[in-house]
């Protein structure tokens, strides 16, 4: 089905119609990168973009929000770490999305009985403690150490790595941590303030948003048809816009609109905790042995368990576990179902290695759909070999990191016909695929 890339890409002077179906990241940051075009001008071209249930109401509203210089592919990440960190710098992300830089780490633990409360230094007499002045700097949010532990664990701790003003994680539990990257290479936004904040930017330059179902879409004729779910419309009503150019960006669901794309799904649950009290910026992909008293309770769960934990800016900390593939893909992002013991068993396992977790608040429970190329690698960004018709999807657990990257190049095969700010780009194409 492959025809050249030159059959896909026009003049950017010809008036063009863009539809983007899907109102996740990758949508939302397509639609800001086409807005921010050079050619782009409202008078002359229309953005819209149909989204099914609310934007970022998928897994670009609920995941963790790392990025890294680390990630993959190398074509899309060196170019979206960049972006992301122009971005923050020109529409204030640090506030508006909560962007920073921050420490990641991998940690062993063994978890302790989640009743146990932090004693440190087994065996010794913790006295003084809130004297002894180690690793007590404000950190890049504001927050500062409050300096819990006793000097000896300090040692101990900083044996093993653990850096001194990730305070947050008992020394009972630790047993091991390895940097991952610095604030050099790794950041982080809040996934569904960056999202909405892109459209917002979008339609400031003039994209509009339309929410509704895409339950047709003919790539000859390049018709999207959508049942309505606007505001004093009935949701039966269907309608049909005519495009120069449809992208779909749709991440999981991408197959239930054109079945030939590879795209398959995995349900993970992820919480938003308030901890006890201000922590330190990291994130850390744990590996917990769990606790006794937690085996005997729970005796067909997993012992051996490994969530990802991100503090994040304004008090917050996020927490996801291990996937499943238990129910189907449901119609649409606000039917997805959320099991409560999945959300349960995160909270446990985080609070199992941290005193401010488990005395902290539950914010969310909640679950999402993480798109995966079923052909391996991904995402798959580029011309479908349909004329017009256009691919972004794919991102498995980087979409957050590769959003910029993938909407501005995004913007120069729709805009241009070809790509300027990435090269090797190859690999990206789902014409490999299709
Ligand atoms: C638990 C978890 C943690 C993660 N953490 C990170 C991280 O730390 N860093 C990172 O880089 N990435 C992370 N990711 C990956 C990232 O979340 C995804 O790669 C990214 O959100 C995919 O974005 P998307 O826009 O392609 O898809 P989605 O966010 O799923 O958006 C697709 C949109 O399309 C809409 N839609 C679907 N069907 C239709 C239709 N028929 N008509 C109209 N609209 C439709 C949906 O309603 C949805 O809003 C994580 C993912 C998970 C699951």
């Amino acid at each position: 089905m492959a025809t050249s890339t030159t059959t896909n890409g026009s003049h950017s002077a010809e008036k063009k119609e863009i539809v983007i179906i899907g109102g996740g990241i990758i949508g939302a940051t397509t639609a800001y990168f086409l807005t921010r075009h050079p050619a782009y001008s409202p008078s002359t071209h229309s953005i819209t973009i149909l989204e099914a249930t609310g934007i970022a109401s998928g897994a670009s509203g609920k995941a963790g929000g790392l990025l890294a210089l680390w990630a993959y592919p190398s074509s899309l990440v060196p170019l979206s770490f960049k972006l992301h960190k122009e971005l923050a710098k020109e529409h204030d992300g640090a506030n508006r999305w909560g962007y920073r830089a921050l420490g990641v780490g991998q940690i062993e633990c063994v978890g302790r009985k989640i009743g146990d409360s932090n004693v440190e230094g087994k065996g010794e007499e913790v006295k003084g403690v809130h004297d002894v002045n180690v690793g007590g700097g404000a950190t890049g949010d504001g927050n500062v150490s409050l300096q819990k532990r006793s000097k000896d664990s300090y040692k101990r701790l900083q044996k093993m790595g653990l850096p001194d003003d990730l305070d947050w994680v008992s020394a009972d539990a630790a047993r091991g941590y390895e940097a991952m990257g610095s604030e050099k290479d790794t950041a982080q936004v809040h996934p569904y303030q960056f999202t909405t904040a892109m459209v917002e930017l979008a339609k400031e330059k003039g994209a509009k948003v339309i929410i509704g179902r895409c339950t047709a879409l003919d790539t000859t004729s390049k018709t999207v048809t959508y049942t309505s779910s606007s505001p004093g419309q009935p949701d039966t009503e269907t309608r049909t816009i005519e495009a120069t150019d449809i992208i779909l960006t749709t991440g999981a669901w991408t197959p239930t609109i054109l079945p030939s794309v590879p795209i398959g799904h995995t349900r993970a649950h992820s919480v938003v905790i308030t901890p006890s009290r201000p922590v330190s910026a990291y994130a850390l992909f744990t590996s917990i042995s769990l606790p006794r008293d937690y085996k005997q309770n729970h005796k067909s769960r997993p012992m051996h368990v490994t969530p990802e934990i991100y503090a994040r800016p304004f008090n917050s900390v996020y927490a996801c576990g291990e996937g499943d593939h238990l129910v189907p893909l449901p119609a649409t992002t606000a039917d997805v179902e959320v099991d409560d013991s999945r959300c349960q068993d995160v909270i446990d396992y985080v609070s199992t290695i941290s005193d401010e977790l488990r005395d902290g608040k539950v914010e969310a429970r909640q679950a999402c759909y993480l798109p995966i190329v079923e052909s391996g690698g991904g995402p798959l960004v580029g011309p479908t070999g349909h004329d017009g018709v256009w691919l972004a999807a794919g991102h498995t657990c980087w979409g957050i990191q590769n959003g910029p990257g993938t909407g501005k190049i995004m913007s120069e095969f729709v805009m241009d016909g070809k790509v300027t700010s990435a090269k090797n780009i190859g690999g990206l194409d789902p014409r490999r695929v299709l």
